[in-house]
């Protein structure tokens, strides 16, 4: 299995992420992809990657941060991206929900995100949460990356899900299909080719089902693998395989 989006450099992580990351070891986790979500938490992310071999990162200007980043911010970014462990640029996008940045803000943000990806020919983390009309505009507007990417923890419905299939995007799930309710997404997953799915976990946040409401971490992916598998129709060991070919695909592994 593969978990392609973590927050390993959380506070909630602080103090037994050894433990965490060979708990994921142990499950059967062969890759972890941990996300910085500003230039700080892009630094610690690293020095996670440094640590634990089987982790790598993305590196971004997650929306709520959008309004901290300046020049500066963007220059370190890409020097970061010259390391080894990089795969991606993000989370990047917009989240209209919580607004923690002004819109203006986030979509430059992102506009400089999709440029960055361009020019260092990396794959993007797209975070999208209540905007996916204004996710859409931008990404017609600039272009698709050539190295294409994922939309992390995708929650939207059929026609949105083509639309970024067609873009060529991956569609990444987390533990959020193991809830009660959301029987649109659950029928939306099973309409997603096999060879465009993901699987995250999004931790600290978002467990799933039996863990839900406790933190999050990398091993209970296999939860979400599971589900997956279950409402695809595909055994575990399909399901395994394929999101981990996939990962494969998308972050150059
Ligand atoms: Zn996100
Ligand atoms: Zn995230």
């Amino acid at each position: 299995m593969v978990d392609v989006h973590c927050h390993l450099d959380s506070q909630a992580f602080a103090q037994d992420l050894p433990g965490v990351v060979r708990r994921a070891v142990q499950r059967g986790v062969k890759l972890l992809v941990t996300v910085g979500v500003n230039l700080e938490s892009a630094r610690r992310s690293l020095g996670i990657a440094e640590e634990f071999p089987e982790v790598y990162v993305a590196l971004g200007v997650h929306p709520h941060y959008a309004k901290e980043a300046d020049e500066e911010t963007y220059r370190h970014l890409e020097e970061l991206t010259h390391h080894p462990k990089v795969r991606a640029i993000g989370e990047t996008g917009l989240d209209l929900f919580r607004n923690l940045s002004p819109p203006e803000v986030q979509e430059e943000a992102f506009r400089r995100q999709i440029s960055l990806a361009k020019e260092r020919g990396l794959p993007m983390v797209i975070h999208c949460r209540e905007a996916s009309s204004e996710v859409l505009r931008i990404l017609e507007e600039e272009g698709t990356p050539e190295a294409g990417g994922m939309i992390h923890c995708f929650s939207g419905d059929w026609t949105l899900a083509r639309a970024f299939l067609d873009r060529g995007f991956h569609l990444s799930f987390s533990g959020v299909i193991t809830y009660p309710g959301v029987e649109e997404l659950r029928e939306v997953l099973r309409k997603v080719p096999l060879d465009r799915l993901l699987s995250e976990t999004d931790a600290p946040f978002l467990a799933p089902g039996p863990h839900r409401g406790k933190r999050n971490e990398p091993a209970f992916v296999e939860e979400t693998v599971k589900a997956m598998a279950s409402i695809k129709g595909e055994s575990f060991e399909e399901m395994e395989g394929v999101t981990e070919d996939n990962a494969f695909t998308v972050f150059g592994f």
